[in-house]
């Protein structure tokens, strides 16, 4: 049986131990599912968190405005609409009407 140091517990079932090599993740959910990272593989991991996180706040910035288009709205536009939820369901009506 292999022996955990620096276990110490991230929260939702999951530890993070060291067994001098590998950084270790380990649930106490009962299945006692166990994952060991090597150094590069751990440092490959951290850096994905830091593209996943450039690319989600670039998409962000890209494709959202901050504020809806419409004039003195400070309102949080729809996903995928320049306006805010009221602002849209006004232009959608007076394009209904003649
Ligand atoms: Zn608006």
């Amino acid at each position: 049986m292999k022996t955990f140091d620096h276990a110490e517990y991230l929260g939702d079932a999951v530890y993070a131990s060291f067994d001098g090599y590998h950084i270790w993740l380990t649930t106490g959910d009962g299945n006692d599912q166990r994952i060991a990272l090597e150094p590069s593989v751990f440092r490959a991991l951290v850096e994905y968190e830091a593209r996943l996180r450039c690319m989600l706040t670039a998409q962000r910035t890209d494709a959202a405005p901050r504020f809806c288009a419409m004039e003195d709205c400070d309102q949080e536009p729809n996903i995928g609409s320049p306006h805010c939820a009221a602002h849209e369901a006004e232009l959608l009506n007076s394009q209904v009407q003649p």
